[in-house]
């Protein structure tokens, strides 16, 4: 596999699995806050619920003033009874709201408790309006008991939200199991708020009528005594356990000072009183206000556990954020770390290399660079040590072509140089003699005939007495200029030295070397040739031919020699003339 593919893949798989595994933080995480915050909710609910227990409970003190009231009725002890009224129908208001959008179990059955409860305690409140109503002879004849039925009836409204609170309190304590104690805890200090006023009750309709108390007075009051006594012992157990919380150690002197110090006293002493039929010394106004106050330390103790909870409990939600903000955060890093990892070795590492490996590939193949390759190298590490290596093997590869291709250039001319008369610019001697080899060689090979045609200028040495040695040059050069445009492709054609030349023809039988022959003879006769000075003047020249017409075997040196006896021949008759070889001469040289 590529390295570069390798390691895309690698990588895509890495932070597939680094980003499977900050989901799965996260998501879990963020269970924890969910599960706190529901808690908290949870917590929220049972201490509205509370409320409502103790609104309701409270609405019992201004009744037993408007219950015992006598004629004309007290439009205050009225008033103050309304606006007790108005304040526990806004804690039920208030807890019924915060329940609105909660769908679980705990929730929808505080839900139905609550309902429950208000119509209860509508029952009671139209059971005290009902008898207040009543002539206060009637409420106050002695043996009645008209005054307990009303409170009766509102007590049962409170153990339905109480039921209600303890189920909301379960659901905290399920998700909170380490705030139990404080839950709990809570929880009974509003039963013992509820007690209590309940024992207060338990005085209405004596203090009504002035009678001793009667036999349900007498049952219940000691029983509920031992319900608030063992309520008692069970909220000092569960604070024993909480020293350190100074809050609720001072709430809890503070309960024990005035519920347990003052409240309950008054209690004992009213119902000696009562039981003694010495007579109780105060109306029911008188004894609301002496006992309701001794019960607020109870609803502090309450409030104080609660607080208690709430304050751990949003301390764990604020941790369980604090713990999905730190952990996203780092995983959101290590995701980020990563990808530069990812990205820095892609651009630092891999596409240098791959880069460097094409730029080597180019150099290899001899290819044109691209720009970037070429650019200078500004890195001081490994990689631009290699780009360093790559910029100077090309460098070297291209002096290295350069210089190939000078020397190339030099041996052309070179041999061009050694294969051409400088002079006339023809094919030398030398280098007619190698071409002809391989001309006569293929021609051996396709049984072609061959003709060799040699001439020299006649009296050359007077062109150059009278003209002088360049005017000779000029005509040399104009006669080798005159033959280049005879002379068809194929024919080779050389200057032999001096004043001689030679044309040797492949594939041309004797007829055609004969006619080329005359053709250039009658050309140079007739063509006035420039000279360096400004004029002209006309050479002839003696041609020799031999032709080797039908065996195919002949050879150069023998070609020659009867070329050159034919063009001897030539001279001898008088010159500006074609001679060819004779017969003989080419049997003798055979
Ligand atoms: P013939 O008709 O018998 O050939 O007489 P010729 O004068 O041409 O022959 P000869 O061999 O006596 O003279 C050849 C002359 O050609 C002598 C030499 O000076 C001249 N020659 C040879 N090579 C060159 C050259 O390259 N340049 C010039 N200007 N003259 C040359
Ligand atoms: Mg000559
Ligand atoms: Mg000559």
């Amino acid at each position: 596999m590529r390295l570069t593919r390798l390691f895309l893949l690698t990588t895509g798989l890495l932070l597939a699995l680094v980003t499977a595994l900050l989901l799965r933080s996260v998501w879990a995480d963020w269970l924890q806050v969910a599960a706190a915050e529901q808690g908290l909710a949870a917590m929220q609910r049972t201490y509205l619920g509370m409320k409502v227990a103790e609104k309701a409970s409270a609405e019992r003190g201004p009744a037993i003033p408007v219950l015992n009231d006598t004629e004309p009725a007290d439009p205050a002890k009225r008033a103050r009874l309304l606006e007790f009224r108005r304040v526990t129908d806004a804690a039920f208001d208030e807890a019924l709201a915060a329940l609105v959008g909660s769908e679980d179990p705990a929730s929808l059955a505080a839900r139905g408790q609550l309902t429950e409860a208000r119509q209860q305690l509508a029952l009671g409140r139209a059971e005290v309006d009902r008898v207040a109503a009543l002539p206060h002879a009637q409420r106050s004849a002695p043996g009645q008991r008209l005054t307990r039925r009303p409170i009766d009836l509102m007590f049962a409204a409170i153990d339905t939200v109480l039921a209600g609170v303890t189920a909301q309190s379960a659901a905290a304590e399920a998700i909170y199991p380490e705030l139990t104690m404080p839950l709990v805890g809570a929880r009974y200090a509003a039963e013992l708020r509820e007690y209590a006023g309940r024992l207060g009750s338990q005085f209405t309709a004596p203090l009504a009528t002035g009678q001793p108390l009667g036999r349900e007075e007498q049952r219940d009051i000691p029983m509920l005594m031992g319900r608030i006594e063992q309520l008692r012992q069970l909220i000092s157990q569960q604070a024993r356990a909480r020293r350190a919380d100074t809050p609720l150690q001072a709430a809890i002197t503070e309960m024990e000072m005035q519920y347990f110090g003052t409240g309950l006293p008054f209690i004992r002493l009213v119902t000696e009183r009562g039981l003694t039929g010495q007579g109780y010394g105060m109306d029911s106004a008188a004894f609301v206000a002496a006992y309701v106050p001794a019960m607020k330390s109870i609803v502090g103790l309450r409030d104080a556990l609660f607080t208690s909870a709430r304050d751990a409990a949003h301390a764990r939600v604020a941790a369980a954020r604090r713990d999905m903000a730190i952990n996203t955060g780092l995983g959101l890093a290590v995701l980020g770390i990563e990808l530069t990892v990812f990205l820095l070795i892609r651009h630092r590492v891999l596409l240098p290399l791959l880069r460097g490996t094409r730029a080597m590939n180019a150099i290899r193949q001899g290819r044109e660079l691209p720009d970037r390759a070429m650019a200078p190298v500004t890195r001081h590490d490994e990689i631009g040590d290699m780009q360093r290596a790559v910029t100077a093997l090309h460098e070297a590869t291209q002096r290295r072509r350069a210089l190939e291709a000078e020397r190339e250039q030099l041996i052309a001319q070179l041999r061009h140089a050694s294969d051409t008369d400088f002079l006339t610019g023809l094919t030398n001697r030398r280098a007619f003699a190698e071409q002809a080899a391989a001309l006569l060689a293929q021609a051996r090979r396709h049984g072609w005939p061959v003709a060799l045609i040699v001439f020299d200028l006649d009296h050359f040495k007077r062109v150059n007495d009278s003209l002088g040695h360049p005017a000779g040059d000029a005509v040399l050069q104009g006669v080798a200029a005159l033959a280049r445009t005879l002379v068809r492709q194929g024919e080779l054609l050389a200057r032999q030295g001096g004043e001689e030349f030679a044309i040797l023809a492949g594939n041309c039988r004797h007829e055609e070397a004969l006619q080329l022959a005359e053709r250039l003879r009658e050309r140079l006769a007739d063509t006035p040739l420039p000279l360096p000075g400004g004029g002209q003047t006309t050479v002839t020249a003696s041609f020799g031919l031999a032709s080797a017409e039908t065996h195919g075997t002949a050879e150069l040196d023998r070609l020659y020699r009867d070329a050159d006896r034919a063009l001897y021949r030539a001279k001898a008759e008088g010159r500006n003339r074609v001679c060819c070889a004779e017969a003989e001469d080419a049997h003798d040289l055979a």
